[in-house]
């Protein structure tokens, strides 16, 4: 594996080999790499002939310092991880190699998908988050990239984002891994406490109900519900629960048939953030 920390050894790199006629698909992360982001890698290698993975803590996508400052960094484990894997190429360049002196976001329209959920409660996300994907994309120049459906919401910002400003990209969104209790796998899981470890599963197990309960009940008695189940539980605690269409984002009042919708949802267990998602079956 090919270990490189600035764009222009990358660049280099790659267009000896795009010259070779190699295709290449990228898998940006953030590191603490887990079961999750190895699917993604597998999947890339799959259609590509070198997988390209970015860790880079991207400071503009963060809302809320302390998340940035105690997000997990293992720098040293992920690279023996990634060693192991289908990954050919790790990037892992400094904030100042991928902002120089500018620390801060482009402005997008994402013509409405980004106000709602992520974007309604954690302010700049998707400004920050389409900035350094956008500038990953302009240095690496994969055919394709890939994401992952737990960060549903992201996966359209960047789809559009790659429509909007005409990328040759292909972007491909791959399933949710979990771990064998149902917890979405997620590098902030290694911070929770034993007793929100234990309690985040209900996270899943509650959207499996909901899955349940919209064959037969209406979108705002199910809300509602949901809420209820969250003010019982004392170690969790809600911060959004939706069901919108999973073009659009959102929120479904009555269901529409041949529209796809999706349940999504926002929990905090003490001062780490959860998110999940699950696809709703419209009958
Ligand atoms: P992150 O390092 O959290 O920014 O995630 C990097 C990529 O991995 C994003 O496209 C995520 O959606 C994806 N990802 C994170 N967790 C999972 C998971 N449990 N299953 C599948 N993909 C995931």
């Amino acid at each position: 594996m090919e270990i490189f920390n600035t764009k222009q050894e990358i660049k280099s790199y790659l267009t000896t080999q795009k010259k070779k006629n190699k295709t290449i698909g990228f898998v940006p992360t953030m590191g603490a790499l887990h079961e999750g982001h190895l699917s993604l890698i597998k999947q890339a290698k799959k259609k590509n002939d070198i997988v390209v993975v970015s860790i880079f803590i991207n400071p503009t996508q963060f809302d809320n310092n302390k998340d940035l400052e105690k997000y997990p960094k293992k720098i040293e484990s992920d690279t023996r991880l990634l060693a192991n894997s289908s990954c050919d190429v790790l990037f892992y360049p400094s904030v100042k190699e991928m902002y120089n002196t500018k620390v801060s976001s482009e402005k997008f329209d994402f013509e409405g998908i980004e106000h709602q959920m992520e974007g309604k409660f954690r302010q700049g996300h998707f400004n920050g988050v389409a900035t350094i994907v956008k500038t990953f994309f302009e240095i690496i120049r994969p055919n394709s990239a890939y994401f992952g459906e737990k960060d549903f919401q992201q996966l359209l910002i960047i789809k559009k984002m790659v429509k909007n400003h005409r990328l040759k990209i292909k972007i491909k969104g791959c399933p949710i891994f979990r771990e064998k209790d149902g917890l979405a796998m997620s590098s902030r899981n290694t911070r929770l406490s034993k007793e929100h470890r234990v309690s985040a599963p209900f996270i899943y197990k509650t959207l499996k109900q909901v899955r349940k309960k919209f064959n037969t009940e209406n979108t705002l008695k199910i809300t509602e519900w949901v809420e209820q189940e969250f003010k019982k539980n004392t170690f969790l605690n809600l911060e959004y629960f939706t069901i919108a269409d999973e073009k659009t984002l959102e929120i479904v009042k009555n269901k529409e048939f041949n529209k796809n919708y999706r349940a999504f949802i926002a929990v905090f267990a003490g001062e780490i953030r959860l998110i999940d998602t699950i696809r709703l079956k419209n009958l």
